[in-house]
């Protein structure tokens, strides 16, 4: 695949639609750490100064319903609708809903999976300062964006050509194994130094297999670990995959899908990265869990 030049440099937010707000405040609450600004139709869930990294809207399906990349600066924006045309790829800047998502810029378009998404430039921080009581430690965003998407694809190779040759994400390493009969063939791609900001697969019901978030603290982690045993909500236990080595477990969200909430993952150095294969998803622990 070629190389080409990448200004995509975070992961900036995710919206989702669901159906049950009321649980959705309450698991973001205990279970995510997250503050929660609450909105007309949804909430907002921030992690950090940004005025959200999460968009929650009560709608009629349980779903991931848009993914917003950050770019950094409006010519680098116009570069990439360029390239998207090139592609055969539709997308319009759409000043309305760039205003709705506090963003200076927006062009909107439909990836390969047929996820709506949104590149970005200048996300806007909230006048509030960021405080979560239950994570003091608060989450490891920043140059790493706000942590990493397990998305949809109808082929993991149609997706990896789109994000790699058409956006310019990198190949961090993959996974090829088989769970029982299931065949896992999984690639990582990273757009700042976070291990993988994106991994693709194959097809997912809502469009995601799991959003990650990284607690800057391990003992925060580990609180977390400790609410969501309390509230029923995990899918694994804890565990490391061979690639990342992040420290993990996943939780079931009220919708369905799942988050992966981690401590202390590998960072990407270009300069001095090899991309490997592994042949495990585990190095030890995430063992699944049935719902309790
Ligand atoms: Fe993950």
């Amino acid at each position: 695949m070629s190389s080409v030049e990448c200004p995509i440099f975070e992961l900036a937010y995710v919206g989702f639609e669901v159906t049950d707000l009321e649980a959705w405040h309450d698991f973001a609450s205990r279970v995510l750490c997250a503050m929660i600004v609450p909105k007309p139709n949804g909430l907002d869930l921030r992690l950090d100064a940004r005025l959200f990294r999460i968009r929650v809207e009560k709608g009629e399906a349980d779903t991931l319903a848009y993914v917003g990349w950050g770019v950094t600066d409006l010519q680098a924006l116009d570069a990439i609708h360029d390239r998207l045309i090139q592609a055969g790829i539709k997308a319009s800047l759409d000043p309305d809903l760039a205003a709705s998502r506090g963003v200076a810029h927006l062009l909107r378009f439909v990836e390969p999976g047929g996820i709506a998404t949104e590149l970005v430039v200048d996300p806007a921080d909230s006048d509030v300062s960021f405080e979560s009581r239950r994570a003091p430690g608060g989450f490891h965003t920043g140059e790493l964006g706000l942590g990493h998407l397990t998305l949809t694809a109808r082929t993991r190779e149609e997706s990896e050509r789109f994000y790699r040759d058409v956006l310019g994400f990198r190949l961090s390493d993959r996974i090829v194994t088989t769970l029982g009969d299931f065949e896992v063939d999984l690639v990582f791609l990273h757009i700042n130094p976070r291990h993988h900001s994106l991994a693709l697969g194959g097809p997912q019901p809502k469009g995601m297999h799991h959003l990650m978030i990284e607690f800057n603290s391990m003992d925060d982690l580990g609180r977390a670990f400790d609410r969501a045993s309390r509230a029923g909500c995990v899918a694994t236990t804890l565990g490391k995959h061979p690639n990342d080595r992040m420290l993990s477990f996943y939780i079931r969200t009220p919708s369905g899908f799942q988050m992966e909430l981690g401590w202390g993952g590998v960072q990407v150095d270009d300069s001095d990265w090899s991309p490997a294969t592994y042949d495990r998803i585990a190095l030890w622990g995430h063992h699944y869990q049935e719902t309790s």
